[in-house]
């Protein structure tokens, strides 16, 4: 029987169509470790496309169109404590020290700056990617900076702050993490206007949605932005009802030069612009991203804003010429969330599931994943400057390392229990780590 297995395991090499093995088992066989040592290193060889990202340096207050609150929760792994950070900065940096303390943290801020030095402009960033082997990263920002190199840093703006026209006063002082993320979506809102030099908020309905194109127009021809990303679930409930036209054009008449409008008026509004946006990213060929999963902020509402409200907009007949993305693949309900990538224009990306979970449970999602919808998934850091010491540079390798790691352990078990041969697990990793997203682009990315 074995030997048998073994003749179809053979006659199975080379081949990267359909592996003809025996029935799948149930338990990763005693060579498990082996193919992983084997997987490994041509798995790091893979250039990859990062599907979500904040590259730019600490001080840079562009690298998100929000803030995290003060004093927010952090999960274990992601906090500046965490001793795989000084393996990150080692690998980035040469760090000598296998702790973090402030004496030895000084050597690396240090040490930053001096490379900094030594590539000027955009050879900084160039190298980072270079690094840690990943082709081209989104740039998911509030703007570009000058310091990032376009052809490798692919621009994904913000959408949110056209929900946001109003007065905002009731919605700010909900509680403390929207006082911190509304008034920088108002901010958000006034820099989308400086841009069309539009200086205040159009008299009709009819040219607010003018305006709200011509933005998307302009980031699209003119300023190299991919795709529009949402993070509105840190904001109010995901569910968003079908309000007619007229319905909203009232009420944008009634709030445009003032008045507070009742929280059940705001959201319908608000339910008509997003719908709008998404018709949008249709017609202009912008994919749209959506935050999907737990976020930063202890009042963050994982009921009222987790993936599966999002299905009755992603199942929609009417949007089926949108691309959707779904940042953070719905963590922590990632197993649900795979299904919604039946519906051909709809993506999972992994990005922050490999830093919020070890590589062994983040290996359980990739398998459960790369067990469904393997077409339909893409690769992410979700890097960002935390501070100083914890850079965009750390972090991209945390994730990137991690996203390899655990994506090699799922593939070796999948081999080792019969369902795919090393050629087609070999096809999988590179459509995971690059050539999933990069399709979706139409030529726009490498
Ligand atoms: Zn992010």
């Amino acid at each position: 029987m074995k030997l048998a297995i073994r003749a179809l395991l053979l006659l199975s090499v080379g081949s990267t169509s359909i592996f003809s093995g025996a029935q799948a088992r149930p338990f990763p066989g005693p060579d498990v470790q082996q193919i992983y040592q084997r997987l490994l290193p041509q798995i790091e060889k893979i250039p990859a496309f990062d599907h979500h990202a904040h590259p730019g340096f600490a001080d840079d207050p562009d690298v998100d169109a929000m803030a995290a609150p003060p004093n927010a929760s952090e999960a274990l792994r992601t906090r500046d404590d965490n001793p795989e950070l000084a393996a990150a900065a080692k690998a980035m940096f040469g760090y000598p020290y296998s702790d973090l303390s402030p004496e030895h943290t000084k050597w690396l801020i240090d040490k930053k700056a001096e490379v900094k030095k030594k590539n000027p402009g955009t050879a900084y960033f160039d190298m980072v990617l270079d690094k840690v082997n990943i082709e081209s990263s989104v740039a998911n920002r509030a703007m570009m900076p000058d310091y990032l190199n376009p052809k490798r840093f692919p621009w994904v703006f913000f959408a949110d702050s056209f929900l946001w026209p109003f007065n905002n006063e009731r919605e700010t002082a909900r509680n403390g993490d929207q006082g911190v993320f509304i008034p920088l979506q108002e901010k958000m809102l006034h820099r989308w206007m400086q841009q069309e030099n539009v200086s205040k908020l159009p008299a009709t309905f009819a040219d607010y949605l003018k305006f709200i194109s011509q933005v998307l127009e302009d980031n699209k021809n003119n300023k190299g932005g991919i795709a529009m990303k949402f993070e509105v679930a840190y904001f109010r409930p995901t569910t968003f009802s079908d309000p007619s036209r007229t319905q909203v054009e009232d009420l944008y008449q009634r709030y445009v030069s003032g008045g507070i409008p009742a929280e059940r008026e705001y959201r319908t509004f608000q339910d008509f612009i997003f719908r709008y946006l998404v018709q949008e990213g249709g017609r202009l060929h912008l994919p749209v991203h959506i935050h999907s999963a737990v976020g930063v902020g202890d009042y963050f509402n994982l009921s009222q804003s987790n993936i599966m409200n999002l299905e009755s907009v992603l199942r929609d007949p009417r949007y089926t010429s949108t691309t959707f993305v779904m940042i953070h693949g719905g963590y922590p309900l990632e197993r649900e969330a795979i299904w919604l990538a039946a519906m051909k224009n709809v993506y999972l990306d992994s990005s922050y599931g490999e830093m919020a979970q070890y590589p062994s449970a983040f290996k359980e999602t990739l398998k459960q994943w790369l067990e469904t919808f393997p077409d339909k998934i893409t690769f992410g850091t979700d890097c960002f400057p935390y501070n100083q010491v914890l850079g965009t540079e750390e972090s991209y390798w945390l994730g990137a390392e991690s996203s390899r790691i655990a994506l090699a352990a799922a593939l070796a078990e999948m081999i080792s229990e019969g369902e795919i041969g090393e050629a087609r697990a070999l096809e999988l990793a590179h459509a995971y780590l690059h050539d999933n997203a990069v399709k979706l682009y139409e030529g726009r990315v490498q």
